[in-house]
């Protein structure tokens, strides 16, 4: 097994030297035709003024709805806020499916649950609900929502073996890897206590192929449901594969804390990350002290040419040089701030390792390539801390490459985690420095009991904030933030993916002070389908852009999607409460004004 060396630069150029099956232009050119051209921007001709939204007026709310539907979502959600139901839903599912057999289980279902959250089994089925609530003002993310079906046993090996590198697995290698970024054999199975869409396992590089046909069909389907609209499509950057993602986001997160450490050490502890500037000579004595590099070395990578006249150095400069200076390999040498010396965190990777994160980045690129062919932008979904950095650090490759003209691939940012303002914070301001357009997804994050049963069990600080007003807090402040840097760039657009009706109007509330027109098309709003259409559909009917994640695919193989949609509408959510009542609301009207045989028009 060879072992070799590689920059970010080098990666690059092999990726697009040798792309999968689209050859990716040098610089990617948004896609052809009137309905692609970029939409963000304010409009020129005169812009009708910004209706108001009323979120509890439920005649409105529910046009689009029959009442039976109605009644459906009533039953469903009132079954979801059952504890008891709740904690025994898969022995009832199962019991259901014995004894009703597998064909009346599938009408019983459709009745119900897979109703209520899934548009139907293929793309055909799903049209003719798409179109209906493109005729109310909402637009669809697709995601075809089959998972493996694989027993926790099996999840938990293939996780197992595909989180930890060959030379671990084969013992030439000790790890020096924080706890939580290494392999835990009780949270291997990915999907426990989650509650959101689908879970990909990468066992073979045949299997993330086939996870990224997936994906084109996606947008494929997106790009042809989406008529004259900017079409929106979802995808996990976990499900194109790269095993030692565990390894990548450790490496990151330590250079990441020893800008820190070197902030505290200079007195500046407790800033936001984009406002922390290192002065560069004591820093420079800091990188020779550890032996990250010679004088001579570090006087080489600190020029005014880098760097300025400032004299002082931000973590984006930082991350930068030590991308462009250092080898990839040497990323995975990283300072332990116990000792004050230089670790090697694993001596490197092999060459299979280094052809599979090339082929990740590859698959990212043909994803993009052919999202921007097909008018649709690409959501990069957000996942657990332990893998989130190389995530993140993927999409941001992808941007730079894609995001040249317009944001075709928007990042997830989740704002349950404590550093979520500076991870927003310093992907804005890398992106003005080096003029591609941001685009961003903010979400709470859906993995909260897991993060924090993890860290308890496994022994490191819990990664998401205190309590639910925390998270709001940074949620509003992050947003706050982004809604600035809208207004001052055209180029840039959001995606507030809420469910919350106090964040959206918050939203709303921003857009007005700043003077940003949902006509300019830069702030989106997300919810899942099945879920709070009364903050949906008057957004749309107002002339917001407003989508719904609409997961498909077959009965048996979306049941675990069901299951978690189930656990979300029973607690964590704050507003299923709140739409059980205007349901119930809505249902009594038309029955009181004789429109219980309501047709949507
Ligand atoms: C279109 C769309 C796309 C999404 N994509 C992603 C994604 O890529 N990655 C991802 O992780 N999630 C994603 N989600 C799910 C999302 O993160 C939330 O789980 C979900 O939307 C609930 O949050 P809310 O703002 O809608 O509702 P709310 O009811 O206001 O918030 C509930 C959320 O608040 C947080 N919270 C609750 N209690 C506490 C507490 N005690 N302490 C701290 N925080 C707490 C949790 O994040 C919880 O999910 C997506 C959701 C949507 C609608």
């Amino acid at each position: 097994m060879g072992l070799r060396r590689t920059s970010w630069v080098q990666l690059y150029a092999l990726c697009r030297r040798a792309p999968l099956s689209t050859a990716p232009a040098a610089r990617e050119q948004p896609a052809a035709g009137p309905e692609a051209e970029p939409v963000c921007g304010p409009a020129e001709t005169a812009r009708p003024p910004v209706p108001a939204v009323d979120f509890g007026n439920t005649q409105e709310a529910y046009r689009s709805r029959r009442s039976w539907e109605l009644a459906r979502s009533l039953l469903v959600l009132s079954l979801c806020a059952s504890p008891a139901l709740l904690a025994r839903h898969e022995q009832l599912l199962h019991l259901a499916r014995k004894l009703l057999g597998q064909r009346l289980f599938n009408t019983l279902m459709k009745m119900t649950f897979y109703g209520q959250f899934v548009a139907g089994e293929d793309q055909e089925s799903i049209r003719p609900l798409i179109q209906r609530n493109k005729a109310f003002g909402v637009g669809s993310i697709l995601d075809y929502g089959v998972e493996e079906d694989l027993t926790p046993e099996e999840a938990e090996r293939t996780e197992m073996e595909s989180c930890s590198s060959a030379l671990e697995r084969d013992g030439r290698g000790v790890s020096k890897r924080e706890k939580q970024f290494q392999a835990h054999r009780a949270f291997g199975d990915l999907r426990d206590g989650v509650t959101r869409a689908r879970t990909y396992f990468c066992a073979s590089e045949a299997k993330c192929d086939s996870h990224m046909e997936t994906f084109l069909r996606c947008i494929e389907a997106s790009g042809e449901a989406r008529g004259s609209w900017e079409g929106l499509t979802g995808t996990r950057v976990e499900a194109q594969g790269w095993h030692p993602q565990l390894q990548f986001s450790d490496v990151l997160t330590k250079w990441r804390r020893f800008f820190h450490h070197v902030a505290a050490e200079q007195g500046k502890a407790g800033l936001a990350a984009v406002d922390t500037k290192l002065e560069v000579a004591a820093l420079q004595e800091s990188v020779v002290k550890m032996g990250i590099a010679s004088r001579a070395e570090i006087e080489d990578w600190f020029t005014a040419e880098t760097l300025g006249e400032s004299g002082t150095l931000d973590l984006l400069d930082w991350c930068s040089l030590i991308d462009s200076r250092t080898e990839l390999s040497r990323h995975l040498v990283v300072p332990n701030m116990q000792t004050g010396r230089l670790e090697p965190l694993l001596s490197q990777f092999t060459e299979e390792e280094e052809r599979q994160m090339t082929r990740m980045l590859q698959r990212m690129g043909v994803l993009a390539k052919k999202a921007s062919q097909a008018g649709v932008r690409l959501m990069v979904d957000a996942e657990q801390t332990y893998f989130q950095p190389a995530i993140s650090r993927l999409t941001l490759e992808t941007q730079r490459r894609f995001n040249v003209e317009r944001p075709l691939v928007f990042n997830t940012f989740q704002c349950y985690l404590r550093d979520a303002y500076d991870n927003v914070t310093l992907d804005v301001e890398l992106a003005r420095r080096e003029g591609w357009c941001f685009g961003a997804k903010l979400v709470r994050g859906a993995y909260m009991a897991q993060e924090r049963a993890r860290a308890l069990e496994v022994g490191y600080e819990d990664p998401i904030n205190p309590t639910y007003e925390a998270t709001s807090a940074v949620y509003h402040r992050c947003l706050d933030y982004v809604l600035e840097e809208l207004k001052h760039n055209a180029r840039a657009a959001v995606m507030v993916a809420s469910h919350n009706e106090g964040t959206v109007r918050f939203t709303l509330r921003r857009m007005e002070e700043l003077g940003l027109h949902p006509a300019d098309r830069q702030v989106y709003f997300g919810q899942l389908l099945g879920m709070c259409d009364q903050i949906s559909f008057p957004l749309g009917q107002a002339g917001f852009p407003v989508y719904k994640y609409v997961p498909y695919g077959p009965v048996m193989e979306v049941l675990p999607y069901l299951s978690r949609r189930a656990l979300e509408n029973s607690g964590v959510m704050k507003g299923a409460q709140r739409e059980r009542q205007l349901l119930w609301q809505e249902l009594k009207r038309r029955l009181c004004t004789g429109s219980l045989f309501h047709q949507p028009a």
